[in-house]
């Protein structure tokens, strides 16, 4: 390749799934990428916890839709499938009901239905419907995910016309599954995906069906190294094509000609670019990075008053042994499900009894301990930062009640075989990832919150900005941000007269 043919340079702040993805495709089109870190690695949330011999997903465990991201590392010159091995899981997960029963979640139809006949025969009946409609949903909304919001014009364009029937914006998630399921605990099996988003099924938007869709047709993988290894993978490929990576080099300041962003400053200097591209959460990056009288949409006053995401309660277990009969995923829906979310969302206050994620990824991937050993990652969706909950105080007690739910799963001697340990709270998520309030899944998905509603990919507010990852369209959750790279290069593309 005939490297920065375009004499075009691209600065990004952030080296986060979005930013690898967009430095990736920018060079890809001869523009000359400098990518800016604050972190000592690439993949911000996407990326590894390492300690004591073992290695941890810091975030992401649910690879789906592989298929994006080989298009971009294909528009690369690049094969992901030679990079990462992929391996699809089956069953995907176990849903373990703490009232019973307990599924294990398969993307072969026909035992799946024997699965659900667990909970309802008539239910049963209804998952080849349901995932029917959903392969007819993705197809209309996929060219929706793939297209800019630039103004209020593209939400009344033809293929938005088209996807509307799809989109039934007046619904939850959970009542546009009472189309199909009648037992409460089916439609959570197959709307529980909506936390990928950081929300409730009993307030997402119906369109987000589409995700357990994805699961069922086209699977659920796991990169062996992990979802890290995809991340480190990205930063290879771009680095090949001529990407310079500044690690631990935070972006201190923008720097502005009027409304438009000229460059940036950091520790080593000054450095001027053609366009920026904003990786960094959206709204740490708009309070600390853009000065208020600039913004006029995003002041600071709204940022504050957006509805963001749910934030999570972390634990990375390095255990002496296996749990052999515990699947790759396990994911446990609290008995009293509802009131679980309700703490989350409304009441921002601790659950006693939470429902939880547990990933036994060293079933499918040994690599990532030592031998006799595994790792466990456990998830608890909590509030983001309240004044209600003071993380200070309630760590420590919130680990215990962490690890006594796990004897649900038959963990219950858990406690004894703890070899290595490291504990996320979102008051962590705040400070060490620079996470606004610690809502880890960024800005919540409200239809209030979607498409032109959501931080524009080409930034409106300032001249010369485009916005990358989950706090811009289409949203939170790796194949979408990927998408997001995609439509944010396009645009700063053709706007550079690279396209
Ligand atoms: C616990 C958890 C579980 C998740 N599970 C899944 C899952 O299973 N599947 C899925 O698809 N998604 C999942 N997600 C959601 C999402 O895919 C990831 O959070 C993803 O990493 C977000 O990517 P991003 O590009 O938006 O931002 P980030 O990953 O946050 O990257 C932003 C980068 O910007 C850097 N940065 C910030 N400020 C500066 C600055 N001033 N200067 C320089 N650099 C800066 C940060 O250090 C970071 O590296 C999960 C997220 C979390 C936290």
């Amino acid at each position: 390749m005939e490297q920065f043919r375009n004499q075009r340079k691209v600065i990004i702040v952030g080296a986060g799934p979005g930013g690898l993805a967009s430095a990736m495709l920018l060079a890809s089109k001869g523009v000359y990428v400098e990518v800016f870190e604050r972190l000592p690695k690439v993949g911000g949330r996407t990326s590894h916890i390492k300690k004591d011999g073992f290695t941890f997903d810091t975030g992401p465990t649910f690879f789906l839709y592989p298929q994006l991201l080989e298009e971009i590392f294909r528009d690369c010159g690049a094969s992901l499938e030679d990079e990462v091995k992929m391996v699809r899981l089956d069953p995907q997960y176990r849903l373990f009901f703490e009232g019973g029963p307990s599924l294990d979640a398969t993307p072969n139809l026909d035992q799946m239905e024997k699965e659900v006949a667990k909970i309802s025969v008539e239910d049963a009946a209804q998952v080849k419907a349901f995932m029917k409609e959903n392969e007819w949903k993705f197809e209309k909304l996929r060219p929706v995910l793939q297209k800019p919001f630039n103004s209020l014009k593209d939400f009344v364009s033809p293929s938005m016309f088209s996807a509307l029937p799809a989109v039934r914006p007046w619904a939850s998630l959970d009542d546009d599954l009472k189309r199909f399921f009648k037992d409460p605990r089916t439609r959570l099996a197959f709307s529980f995906q909506s936390k990928y988003l950081g929300m409730s099924p009993y307030r997402c938007p119906s369109l987000f069906s589409i995700l357990s869709g994805l699961e069922y047709q086209h699977g659920v993988f796991h990169p062996i190294g992990g979802c890290a290894a995809v991340s480190e993978a990205m930063a290879r490929v771009a680095k090949r094509m001529g990407v310079k990576f500044h690690l631990e080099e935070p972006v201190e300041e923008l720097v502005f000609d009027g409304r438009r962003v000229t460059g940036i400053k950091t520790k080593s200097g000054q450095h001027n670019a053609d366009a920026l591209f904003i990786n960094a959460d959206f709204a740490r990056a708009m309070s600390r990075l853009v000065p208020d009288h600039l913004l006029s949409r995003w002041t600071k006053k709204e940022v504050k008053d957006k509805q963001f995401s749910c934030s999570t309660f972390m634990l990375y277990l390095g255990i002496d042994g296996i749990y052999k009969d515990l699947p790759h995923h396990t994911i446990v829906m609290a008995e009293d499900y509802k009131t679980n979310l309700d703490d989350i969302e409304n009441n921002h206050q601790l659950s006693g009894s939470p429902s939880y994620y547990v990933q036994n990824a060293c079933v499918t991937d040994p690599s990532l301990a030592p031998e006799g050993q595994s790792t466990l990652y456990i998830l608890l969706p909590v509030t983001h930062q309240h004044e209600n909950v003071d993380w200070n105080k309630e760590a420590k007690r919130y680990r215990e009640v962490a690890l006594d739910r796990l004897s649900l799963i038959g963990l219950g001697d858990i406690r004894e075989r703890i070899v290595s340990e490291t504990m996320l709270t979102p008051d962590d998520w705040d400070s060490k990832y620079e996470i606004h309030r610690g809502a880890v899944f960024n800005l919540a998905h409200n239809i209030g919150q979607l498409l032109h509603n959501r931080p524009r990919n080409r930034f409106e507010e300032l001249d010369g900005v485009y916005l990358t990852g989950g706090g811009t369209h289409p949203g939170s959750g790796l194949p979408v941000i990927y998408e997001s790279a995609r439509i944010s290069s396009n645009l700063a593309l053709r706007d550079l007269a690279v396209l």
